[in-house]
């Protein structure tokens, strides 16, 4: 028995799964060094001590990793004063993002989420069989929280908050934050993607962790691949009450937080405060860089992340073509606008040039 064309049964919700675009690598151009601001990664390579701590593991790598990640969870613990027993690894936060929806969605559900934002989020509802309700933001780029409580259905298992949104830039404010949670119904698990969390400087931001204690159905979504500079190694994690905590690591990818990325991910937490004046450099460069647009010009929303945005509309992939013809690399949605990441001063200041030289030629 098989089907009339003989070819392998796929599950179905597997047509409404877009691919996931990464960010492109820099392409070389003779002459000029090229640079990568595609995809929101830090620009400074890991610390010394962390290089270190991964070359003295590296002989280690026969062997599984800590299933239970218990060095890791436990220096998490310490550094936000929570219980170990409320925290969940992954790999990266997209795989903890992965486990949220495994534990909360049946197909035909639904995740409420604003949109445009992580690019990460349709991809992994759709292959959950869940459905997505995307929630248009304001016309200031933010999350229409208003909009987003409307949007709530007797269907509606999972909520995401990206805050600061990826790829627009602001941040959520802690009052409409609040007034929000209290439209959501109790059983509805809200997630607070904190990825950026470290380059906020706006005092309005929510106290993410204190609104998790407050409220078992917040979970706190996190990651060691920005701030901390880890990427390649990929540990995120969720902060959230008891059962939605034990969930996750139910959910989890057995032995995917590897040995090297658990290793260094202590050791980052440990030189945290060395990283942190990393992070104001960035958040330095990312002000001067929004300064020098918007002096250009550009009307270009605020940011909290470590990336600026550029509504370009129509002219969103000339304006990456002529990025890349300068050696940088941006990430073009196309139709709306480009997402240029903070990233070393030269690629900065070469960005901030080919914008300028851009609005020029558009008049
Ligand atoms: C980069 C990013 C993440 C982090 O992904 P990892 O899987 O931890 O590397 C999560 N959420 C958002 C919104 C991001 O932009």
């Amino acid at each position: 028995m098989s089907t009339p064309d003989g070819k392998v049964r796929l599950r179905s919700t597997l047509d409404a799964v877009p691919a996931y675009k990464p960010g492109k690598p820099a392409a070389e151009r003779e002459g000029i060094t090229a640079y990568k601001m595609s995809s929101n990664e830090n620009p400074y390579p890991p610390l010394p001590s962390v290089v270190e701590v991964l070359r003295d593991a590296a002989g280690l790598v026969n062997r599984y990793p800590d299933m239970s990640v218990s060095a890791l969870t436990g220096s998490l613990a310490q550094h936000l004063g929570v219980p170990v027993e409320h925290l969940a690894t992954g790999t990266g936060s997209v795989g903890v993002l992965q486990q949220l929806i495994q534990i909360t969605c049946e197909p035909g559900d639904e995740v409420v989420y604003a949109w445009r934002s992580f690019e990460a989020y349709p991809i992994v509802v759709a292959l959950s069989g869940a459905t997505s309700v995307q929630v248009p933001l304001d016309a200031d780029a933010r999350h229409d929280l208003p909009a987003m409580a409307a949007a709530i259905t007797d269907k509606t298992r999972l909520i995401l908050v990206c805050t600061p949104n990826n790829p627009t830039g602001p941040a959520v404010h802690a009052d409409e934050l609040d007034t929000f949670l209290g439209k959501v119904p109790s059983d509805v698990l809200v997630v607070i993607d904190e990825a950026y969390l470290e380059f906020g400087r706006d005092e309005r931001v929510p106290d993410a962790l204190a609104l998790y204690r407050a409220h078992p159905n917040v979970a706190v979504l996190r990651t060691f691949s920005k701030a901390y500079g880890l990427a390649g190694l990929r540990v995120g994690y969720a902060v959230a009450q008891e059962p939605v905590a034990t969930a996750l690591r139910k959910a989890a990818v057995p032995f995917g937080v590897t040995d090297l990325g658990q290793r260094a991910a202590i050791a980052s937490l440990r030189a945290y405060d060395e990283l942190a004046e990393r992070v104001d450099a960035l958040v330095l460069e990312r002000d001067r860089m929004w300064k020098a647009l918007r002096d250009q010009g550009w009307e270009l929303p605020e940011t909290q992340a470590n990336f600026v945005w550029l509504p370009l509309g129509e002219d969103t992939m000339d304006f990456a073509a002529a990025a890349d013809e300068a050696g940088l690399t941006v990430r073009p949605f196309a139709g709306e606008g480009c997402r240029c990441s903070v990233a070393e001063t030269e690629a900065n200041d070469r960005l901030i040039e080919v914008a300028a030289a851009f609005r020029d030629r558009r008049g």
